[in-house]
């Protein structure tokens, strides 16, 4: 009774596969299809993984560039500034020569001036002698002396006068030779001082080129770098969806390899029983075994729902209590579906177990993952008394996941039942209306 049920059930998973499994080649071409497809995803993730790996030492290449040429910067600002501080002095120092210059030149004039009036004086002091012939002048000065030592003095009085005359000459000279010698060396300096602003100023010059030339080389290594980076979160991003990918792929692979297996069982079985019933047939024993499946009906325990051809087949038997959308003022997400007995609980599609656990208000729950086509669906089974999955386990449809229940926030066995299209979310903002795509 137990076994023909499996059978039952196995057939009907042929019956679901479909197609596929009249031609077992094409089904194993599939397989191969997706392995191929895994090796190829797993050499592009390779790939990227190299790209991540030069991208990054590219990014660390330039930002050791970058710290070179910033050093060098900094330097660069630490000779500009000490340039600037060398022509601030120079020029000080120009400015201190030039007043310098200034009143050298106008104690020159003042001196010249001097000299000029004192050469007049002499020069007219010389006329005069010449006018009266002579030195008769200091002659009559001389006759005029009343004794001989007055006369004496008289001599020596003149000659200490003309003397005189002479030695403020002489002073005059020397004193506006030696301030034309200091006017000359000041101004010597002064033009050494200016000879040296202008290399001042050359430096200064190379120096802004110098920086300009590394700021340009600065900005251009932050171009390239912002580059990489880019490059960098669009690698990343790619790597993480191959990842996916892969993981996808490698799930879809043991699923498949399950179906292929039991498939090939169930061909087996029912080849086996069909050798048997031919068997019995010509033995002609005339048995009254025909009647195979549901002799089961009693109050105890109920059969699962025969597994129909649709994407989606119904999670159990019994019948819609409640359906989908408003309930006592509030939106019911799903459906319930109520059945006494020990009623089991089948997954609506081919899956991936994503959770089974005890939830305060679900009661014990197991949500599968299906992908349709390239479209994820989320089923939730509900209340269960027990469940007989774990998460991460792949389930095929049709395959037991638990029993009907009255666990959790629960009045009356019976199963609640959702069905998300795309991921499950604590809003339930992906569920739909499961009878739209079960038959009930
Ligand atoms: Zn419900």
């Amino acid at each position: 009774m137990h076994r023909n049920r499996i059978i039952t059930m196995s057939a009907t998973i042929i019956l679901g596969l479909g197609s596929l499994l009249a031609v077992p080649s094409a089904y194993a071409e599939s397989l191969q299809e997706m392995k191929d497809k895994k090796s190829t995803i797993q050499e592009k993730r390779t790939d990227v993984q190299s790209d991540i790996h030069k991208t990054e030492s590219k990014i660390k290449h330039l930002e050791s560039q970058q710290l070179t040429v910033e050093e060098q910067l900094d330097q660069l600002e630490k000779d500009m500034t000490a340039n600037e501080n060398k022509i601030i002095e120079k020029t000080a120092e120009i400015n201190k020569t030039n007043a310098e210059i200034e009143s050298l030149k106008a104690e020159i004039v003042v001196l010249k001036d001097r000299i000029a009036k004192r050469n007049e004086l002499l020069k007219e002091r010389a006329v005069s002698y010449q006018v009266s012939g002579g030195n008769l002048n200091y002659l009559e000065v001389l006759l005029g002396a009343s004794s001989f030592s007055e006369f004496i003095d008289r001599v020596s009085a003149v000659a200490t006068i003309v003397e005189a005359d002479q030695d403020i000459i002489k002073q005059h000279e020397q004193d506006k030779k030696s301030l034309e010698e200091a006017q000359s060396a000041v101004e010597k300096k002064k033009s050494d001082l200016e000879k040296m602003l202008a290399e001042l100023q050359e430096i200064k010059q190379q120096l802004q080129v110098q920086k300009k030339k590394q700021e340009v080389l600065l900005a251009e290594l932050h171009k390239q770098k912002e580059h990489a980076e880019h490059d960098m979160v669009g690698l990343e991003e790619e790597a993480v969806n191959l990842k996916a990918q892969e993981t996808a792929i490698a799930q879809a692979i043991q699923l498949e390899q399950k179906r292929l297996a039991e498939a090939e069982a169930a061909r087996k079985k029912a080849a086996e029983a069909a050798a048997a019933a031919a068997a019995a047939k010509a033995k002609q024993a005339s048995s009254s075994g025909s009647s195979s499946t549901s002799s089961s009906s009693s109050n105890e325990v109920v059969s699962a729902p025969a597994v129909s051809s649709g994407t989606f087949t119904r999670p159990s038997a019994g019948y819609v209590s409640s359906g989908f959308g408003g309930r006592w003022g509030k939106s019911h997400n799903g459906i319930d579906i109520a059945a006494s007995g020990t009623v089991p609980v089948i997954a609506t599609a081919d899956g991936v177990v994503i959770r089974a656990y005890k939830s305060s208000s679900y009661g014990n729950v197991v949500m599968v993952s299906h992908s349709i086509n390239g479209q994820t669906f989320t089923s939730v089974y509900a209340h269960l008394n027990s469940m007989s999955v774990s998460a991460g386990q792949v389930v095929s449809k049709g395959q037991q996941v638990g029993y009907m229940g009255n666990t959790g926030h629960s009045y009356g066995q019976h199963l609640h039942f959702e069905l998300h299209k795309g991921a499950w979310n604590a809003a339930k903002s992906n569920a739909v209306n499961p009878l739209n795509y079960v038959s009930m």
